[in-house]
């Protein structure tokens, strides 16, 4: 999922060395990692006492804002980033996955890959997915836990996107003893999320995503090829934000040591 436009979030993440003094505060889930505020990057801090790397805050009023420090010999980082349809998770996943290098593994597309190829899986999923609520777990977990095993994840570390999006999704990766190093909330208010959403367009031959208001195509030629997600209509977006609504606290109180809280909008 990816949307440009005057109401996503600007691009907002950048590394540099951290120099700052060291003061552990929040419980830890990666031995090698540090959580911790920092005065003048509010509210997180992850770093270690080896090599150190953070995301700092970029002169915008929407940018993220928080530091993430990593060591060299630590495990690869591990994130998760949750947001309601179109809150911007695409955009934002684009530019920590280049900059970074982690592998960017979306729930969403994993599951339209299995709609695509009209596997058993598939198929049962698109009944759930056309309802805009959430398909079995009996599907997701496992695709999603292989994925996350898969030698370049583990290699590399991953940015999870859209899972978990229920408390037994969460537990299930708790049992598999997979946990993140860091959370990630997109939070943006229903108003702009409706907008972005009915407005989103892919070009299938690119992957480039576009808003026709926010982000329209540049040329005819592109336009006449764009396509719209089969529920990226008012109502379905609709009845995918109850369902988010209905879980994301949930899901938030599994991560809340390692959450930071991006706002957006009213
Ligand atoms: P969005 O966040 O815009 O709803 P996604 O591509 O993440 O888009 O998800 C599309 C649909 O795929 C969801 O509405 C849901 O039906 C299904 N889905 C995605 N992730 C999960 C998940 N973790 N568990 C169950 N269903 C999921």
């Amino acid at each position: 999922m990816l949307i440009m436009g005057s109401t996503s979030f600007s691009p907002s993440l950048s590394l540099s060395p951290s120099l700052s003094p060291h003061s552990s505060k929040f419980p830890n889930p990666n031995p090698n990692l540090f959580l911790r505020s920092h005065s003048s990057f509010t509210p997180l801090t992850l770093r270690s006492n080896q090599t150190r790397y953070r995301f700092k805050k970029l002169p915008s009023s929407n940018a993220p804002n928080f530091l993430v420090a990593a060591s060299g010999k630590a495990e690869p980082l591990k994130v998760i980033i949750s947001g309601a349809p179109a809150s911007g998770k695409g955009t934002q996943c684009e530019l920590i996955t280049q900059k970074y290098g982690l592998v960017h593994i979306a729930a969403g597309d994993l599951l339209r890959a299995e709609v695509a190829a009209a596997s058993e899986n598939g198929k049962l999923a698109k009944e759930y997915m056309e309802k805009g609520e959430l398909v079995p777990n009996e599907i997701v977990v496992m695709m999603v836990k292989e994925r996350l095993l898969q030698p370049d994840s583990q290699q590399r570390g991953w940015l999870l996107d859209g899972y978990p999006r229920s408390s037994s999704q969460a537990a299930a990766l708790e049992d598999y003893g997979i946990r993140p190093d860091l959370f990630i909330l997109l939070d943006v208010s229903e108003d702009i999320l409706v907008e972005r959403v009915v407005g989103r367009r892919l070009d299938p031959l690119t992957g480039k995503i576009y808003h026709l208001k926010y982000s329209p195509p540049e040329n005819d030629e592109i336009a006449s090829r764009l396509t719209q997600r089969f529920d990226d209509t008012e109502e379905k977006v609709k009845l995918r934000l109850r369902t988010h609504h209905q879980n994301v606290d949930a899901v938030l109180s599994v991560y809340k040591d390692i959450t930071v809280k991006v706002s957006k909008g009213s």
